[in-house]
């Protein structure tokens, strides 16, 4: 027998409740290996502190808008330093409550870098400096991602950062120039424009959050922009160079046309790179692709017993994703069908008004040949958006035409990324428009809206 069933490398979403679910569900004498801290980048440098600061802002913008409900007060300010304490309240609360699960489910959790020699055993050099030797069952490897920094000429001058940068200020720039308009790009500029920096956005293609509907986009480009943020598409970044009065400037062409901005700070977010450095022995190989490691879809990798789940493996890098993923690879090393269906991954954008969207849109479903028609409705009707004091949004949903069976749904409004879950499960399940309307949604709710949007058409 060998001395563990899993040992789990990275201590991600992916990671960490895989292990907590191996060891307390399947009850597998279970290892996890980190080698920063826990929680990986969703809690340290991704997700939760991202959404805690965007969190301040919301409260910063609506108290300042407080007059409009009938409330006053007087000075309205914020302190990033405060701001920043708070966030880092958040993470340690969050990384002890994980430290804690870990103990009750007797997860074995060891700081240090795993390495693999061969599909059972691997390597862990401890932050001390010793290093362990594991022999296990099974490996499962959950190493995430990093920020991918294109080759742009300046990209390491002082003032160019990364989100895990940006995320440690204590002071805001007072103009964030953001080369990147996707998911990350957008949360930052919506933070950055509610504490009332200037903002600026360049983003290479010709639309922001390219992977989504293009109404979305249109629609969040507005919104940004009457908040005023410079959005600015089909921009192509050439250079950064220090400035004669010590800020940066930044050459970037549109349409043919060569243009110089200058900032205090520019944030590069054009996307993230799986991660595996330092991770397999000379002796040891898999398989990988442009740097992803290649899985079937059950999360096995080329080497039988060895899986990967999460931001390494490419695809939708998303939190959720990555334990999904999890879950389906434990189940595969059980004998068991996988739980979690894959089909129907959320996407939310934690802008104001939020964004979320799953399944396919119209687009999408058009180039797969689905017969597929849309419905759309404006939440200008819906009691809670009015009451509420929310931005005119929608929520659209999309369906075969012949069966009215739900494929997919897009939505831009107050509280999408909790009503996207609706969707998420009529899709795995195969809802119908009208078996989403026999449903009562009760009032007043900004998820009447969803009864609205599923009326059905026949
Ligand atoms: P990670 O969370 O990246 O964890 C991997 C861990 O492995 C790391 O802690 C790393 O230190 C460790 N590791 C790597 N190599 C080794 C080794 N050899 N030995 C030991 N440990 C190792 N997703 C969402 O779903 N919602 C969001 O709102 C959201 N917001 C985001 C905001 C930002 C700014 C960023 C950057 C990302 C955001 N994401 C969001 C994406 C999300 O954070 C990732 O998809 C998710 O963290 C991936 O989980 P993972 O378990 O695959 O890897």
């Amino acid at each position: 027998m060998r001395e563990f069933d899993l040992v789990v490398i990275g201590a991600g979403p992916g990671g960490y409740e895989t292990a907590l679910e191996g060891a307390g569900t399947y009850g597998m004498r279970t290892v996890l290996i980190e080698k920063e801290a826990l929680g990986g980048t969703c809690l340290n440098h991704g997700c939760i502190p991202t959404k805690t600061l965007l969190h301040s802002a919301d409260m910063y913008r609506q108290m300042q808008q407080c007059s409009r409900f009938g409330l006053q007060a007087q000075t309205v300010t914020f302190d990033m330093g405060k701001i920043q304490d708070r966030k880092t309240e958040v993470l340690d609360s969050l990384r002890s409550g994980i430290a804690l699960m870990m103990k009750q489910k007797k997860v074995e959790v060891l700081k240090g870098s795993g390495r693999i020699l061969d599909p059972h055993t691997v390597q862990v050099n401890l932050t001390g400096g010793e290093s362990r030797t594991l022999d296990t069952e099974y490996i499962l490897i959950a190493t995430g991602s990093k920020a991918a920094v294109p080759p742009i000429p300046g990209a390491d001058l002082p003032g160019v950062v990364t989100s895990d940068e940006l995320l440690e200020k204590r002071e805001l720039f007072r103009h964030l120039l953001i080369i990147g308009g996707g998911v990350i790009g957008m949360e930052f500029a919506s933070v950055y424009r509610s504490f009332g920096a200037q903002v600026t956005v360049l983003e290479a293609l010709p639309r922001i959050i390219a992977g989504l509907d293009k109404e979305l986009s249109q629609s969040l480009k507005m919104q940004m922009k009457k908040q005023g943020a410079v959005i600015c598409t089909g921009a192509s970044v050439k250079e950064i160079r220090s400035s004669a009065n010590g800020e940066l400037e930044c050459v970037y062409s549109e349409k043919e046309e060569l243009h110089v901005l200058q900032a205090d700070g520019i944030l590069i977010c054009t996307g993230r790179r799986p991660y595996t450095e330092g991770l397999f022995d000379s002796r040891f190989t898999l398989e990988t692709e442009r740097g992803r490691i290649v899985t079937d879809q059950n999360g096995q990798t080329s080497v039988p017993g060895v899986y990967a789940i999460g931001d390494v493996t490419g695809g939708m890098m998303l939190a959720h994703a990555a334990t999904a993923m999890g879950r389906n690879a434990l189940a595969h090393m059980k004998g068991a069908a996988a739980p979690v269906s894959l089909d129907a991954v959320p996407a939310c954008i934690y802008t104001d008004p939020e964004i979320a969207s799953v399944g396919l849109s119209l687009e999408q479903a058009k180039e797969k040949g689905i017969h597929a028609e849309s419905r759309k409705v404006v939440m200008s009707a819906n009691g809670k958006t009015v009451l509420s004091g929310q931005e005119r949004g929608f929520i659209k949903v999309v369906f075969e035409k012949e069966t009215e069976r739900v494929i997919g749904a897009q939505m831009m409004c107050a509280r999408a990324s909790d009503m996207i879950s609706e969707f998420a499960m009529a899709i795995v399940y195969g809802f119908t428009l009208r078996q989403m309307y026999s449903v009562i949604r009760p009032h007043p709710t900004f998820s009447e809206a969803i009864t609205d949007a599923v009326a059905s058409v026949k």
